[in-house]
């Protein structure tokens, strides 16, 4: 059957319109990743990749979905022919209250990046924890289980990453955000999960602390693990995640932000010497779950690998 390809990006004019946006588009898009921005994302090359090779008729698309707009699409995904979604900043922490029923671990986190439709209801679920542990596990060869990190970034993935850690027992964790009162409350919330000494020496198992140079540096003297998972290095004006001088060569850098070329910070930890990695492989291993969650089947993961890289 031929194949006439999707737009490259749809609004929500175009869900309101739905039949008429995707007129004479084969196969039809039942899936698609919401976000604003969302030209960057590589999800739509990658599940379509993963699509095909399954011999799925459907397609992957990419919707431009404004944060005011964003409980009007997923009316409209509900009513049509949708398998499912993606959810991708700013969206993951508001879709909790806008689906109809939350599975355990997006629940936890806060946060929805995976949205199933069953009989017209919404389903929210949560991939990018295990993506990340998996990622981590694919770059580095650890386990966070043995790791003391260092998160930048409280929003939906932070959180993700943060409950991960917890989950596997990690040796110290330590938060810092922007806006110091979110970092403050998810350390709250994994108080519970992080209890008991596991490390020797003057630091805190679980702490959040102030985004300041003089704070980081005598932190990044404790750390493993440094995640990136603010927005910073998205948009090619950004200013650096971290002064190079904080970057050391006893670190891994693992940097949620991806593209398909080197982001800036990995770029700078490697020249300072760390291992380094993009989000490319959390975007694979999230994604593979998104799949599975869909179709209840195993993912491609070679095919949607080679797709990210090609
Ligand atoms: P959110 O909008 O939920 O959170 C954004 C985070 O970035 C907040 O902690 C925010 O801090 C911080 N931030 C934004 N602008 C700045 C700035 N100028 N300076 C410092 N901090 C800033 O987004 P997500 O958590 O969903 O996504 C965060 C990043 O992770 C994105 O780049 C996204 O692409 C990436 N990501 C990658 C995935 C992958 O598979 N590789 C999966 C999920 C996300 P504040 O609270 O102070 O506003």
């Amino acid at each position: 059957m031929k194949t006439r390809r999707a737009k490259e990006v749809y609004t929500l004019a175009d869900l309101r319109d739905w039949p008429k946006a995707t007129v004479e588009v084969t196969p039809p898009v039942q899936l698609g990743v919401l976000g604003d921005p969302v030209a960057h994302s590589l999800s739509p090359p990658m599940q379509n990749a993963a699509l095909d090779h399954c011999d799925l008729r459907m397609q992957y698309g990419r919707f431009h979905i404004r944060p005011n707009e964003l409980e009007d699409a997923l009316d409209l995904v509900r009513t049509l022919e949708f398998i499912g979604v993606n959810l991708t900043v700013p969206h993951k922490v508001e879709a909790c209250s806008l689906v109809d029923e939350l599975d355990a671990d997006a629940r936890e986190i806060g946060a929805v990046n995976t949205i199933a439709v069953r009989a017209g209801r919404l389903l929210g679920f949560n991939t990018d924890g295990i993506g990340f542990a998996r990622a981590v596990r694919s770059e580095f060869s650890v386990d966070l289980h043995d790791l003391r990190i260092l998160l930048l970034g409280a929003g939906g993935a932070a959180r993700a990453i943060a409950m991960q850690c917890a989950r596997a027992d990690c040796e110290r964790l330590v938060i810092v955000n922007r806006d110091p009162g979110k970092a403050r409350d998810l350390v709250a919330q994994l108080q519970p999960a992080l209890t008991g000494p596991r490390v020797l020496g003057p630091v805190a198992r679980l702490e959040a602390v102030p985004w300041d140079e003089r704070a980081l540096k005598f932190q990044i003297d404790h750390t493993d693990l440094v995640i990136n998972a603010t927005s910073l290095g998205l948009n090619p004006h950004d200013p650096p995640v971290l002064p190079a001088t904080l970057l050391q060569p006893h670190l891994m850098v693992y940097d949620a932000v991806y593209s398909r070329h080197r982001t800036p910070l990995v770029a700078a930890a490697r020249e300072a010497g760390a291992r380094a990695a993009d989000g490319l492989s959390m975007l694979l291993h999230q994604g593979a779950c998104a799949f599975e969650i869909w179709f209840e089947r195993e993912a491609p993961l070679d095919v949607m690998r080679a797709a990210l890289t090609k």
